[in-house]
């Protein structure tokens, strides 16, 4: 089989970058390893999804929905679910299904794989390994999709969205969920998943505080809790204990990059260091959606990937012109930025970053050298929200900084 574009994942990501792949005139596969088109979508049934996509608050399934009936309309879009990419070695991509082991060769390469949730051993959770211990997703699955209460008695830790996600339905589905634990000194989730998933059901939130270790056997029967210093050490005196019969582990995802082991990985994001045109430094591999970086609103994932669809394409039919390249770089309180390399080429570079801690009215600059190249006011920003930054590159250098204005 030959394809301009074979992309990796059907979940947002994929699907945008498909529907945006094949209007650009490239001839597109998209391969799922699920049953469905969808990715994690199909799990989050609350709403919250496609504020300013579609502008309409939809829940997931209703935004995956949405996506794959625009998916279906382009007739240059070949779909296979139930397909796993076991490998790539330069153009060609080894697919198997019930058919067997198949390899494609593709033009252009999207990796759209989504991201893996860490678990007790990612973060070296000491204790015993008893029963009731999970991640949020897979007590998402169990609620929402096999419909079974993963515990009657919860805590959670961890205060990304998921985590406060799960805190409310688990409410709402009758268990008692005792606290939200969060290692930081500020969530890392949505200001408004806060409010309305956990001041709203008045579940507490206790900050500077961790795990220490599971206490129970075959099952687990409590916690042992606590507060940690300023290196994340624990406090031993501050030691409690908690009763439960389930720990819910929402404490951060990995992007799924194994496909590709020789990607140049971003320490600060686990994804693959890209050029504006989502290319890696594989060439003619393209990265977008949660593998690139984990993103709090599906509505970036969709405007991002549709970028890395367009820019895919266009390398495939042999349009895409690199000129002197212009490094862009993390200054002062900015954990990273999105993309690593720019162009001179006319267009508006749209940078993604996050803060390293919370601020209230600052500037937001682009800089090269002392050129000031795009200034954003914030009334307020959190490490939890992926800000949008429009960068006008002209008259830039050979590196663009962005920081936040002391
Ligand atoms: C609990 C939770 C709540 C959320 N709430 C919101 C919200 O309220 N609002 C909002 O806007 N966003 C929300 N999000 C974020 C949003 O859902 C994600 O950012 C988005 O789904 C990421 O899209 P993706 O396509 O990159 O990854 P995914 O959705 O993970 O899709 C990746 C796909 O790749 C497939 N795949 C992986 N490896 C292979 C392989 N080797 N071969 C074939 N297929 C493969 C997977 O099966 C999967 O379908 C939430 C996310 C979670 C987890």
């Amino acid at each position: 089989m030959n394809f301009d574009v074979v992309i990796i994942g059907g979940g947002p990501a994929g699907m945008s970058s498909a529907i945006a792949s094949a209007q650009n005139g490239s001839r597109v596969l998209l391969v799922e390893r699920n049953e469905a088109l969808g990715g994690v979508l199909n799990q989050c049934i609350h709403s919250g999804f496609g504020l300013h996509y579609y502008n309409e608050e939809l829940t997931g399934p209703e935004f995956a929905n949405r996506l794959e009936n625009e998916l279906k309309k382009e007739k240059n879009i070949e779909v296979l679910i139930n397909t796993f990419v076991t490998s790539i070695k330069d153009n060609e991509v080894t697919i198997v299904n019930s058919n067997g082991e198949q390899k494609v060769k593709a033009k252009s390469i999207i990796l759209a794989t989504g991201a893996r949730e860490k678990t007790a051993a990612n973060i070296c959770l000491t204790g015993s390994r008893p029963a009731g211990v999970m991640t949020a997703g897979t007590a998402q699955k169990m609620v929402n999709i096999m419909g079974k209460l993963p515990g009657k008695d919860i805590v959670i830790l961890g205060s990304g969205d998921i985590g406060l996600i799960m805190a409310r339905r688990l409410v709402l589905e009758g268990a008692n969920v005792k606290a939200v634990l969060e290692i930081n000194p500020v969530t890392s989730g949505l200001r408004r998943n806060v409010l309305q998933c956990l001041d709203d059901f008045n579940i507490p939130l206790l900050l500077k505080t961790t795990v220490f270790s599971v206490v129970g056997e075959n099952k687990i029967e409590g916690i042992l809790y606590g507060n940690v210093d300023e290196n994340y050490n624990p406090i031993k005196s501050t030691e409690k204990f908690m009763k439960c019969d389930c720990l819910i582990l929402s404490v951060g995802l990995t992007p799924e990059t194994d496909l590709l082991p020789d990607l140049k990985i971003m320490k600060a994001t686990g994804g693959a260091e890209i050029n504006e045109y989502y290319m890696t430094n594989i060439k003619n591999v393209f990265s977008a959606g949660n593998v690139l970086h984990i993103h709090d609103l599906v509505d970036n994932v969709c405007l991002e990937s549709a970028l890395a669809g367009k820019y895919a394409s266009l390398s495939a039919q042999g349009k895409l012109s690199f000129s002197s390249p212009i490094e862009v770089a993390s200054g002062k309180g900015i954990s990273y930025v999105v993309p690593s390399v720019c162009y001179k080429n006319g267009e508006k570079l749209i940078a993604k970053f996050r803060l390293k801690t919370k601020i209230t009215r600052k500037n937001i600059v682009a800089k090269s050298g002392s050129k000031v190249l795009a200034k954003k006011f914030m009334l307020a920003g959190t490490p939890g929200e992926m800000v949008t930054f429009e960068i006008d590159k002209s008259s830039a250098e050979k590196q663009i900084v962005v920081e936040v204005e002391e």
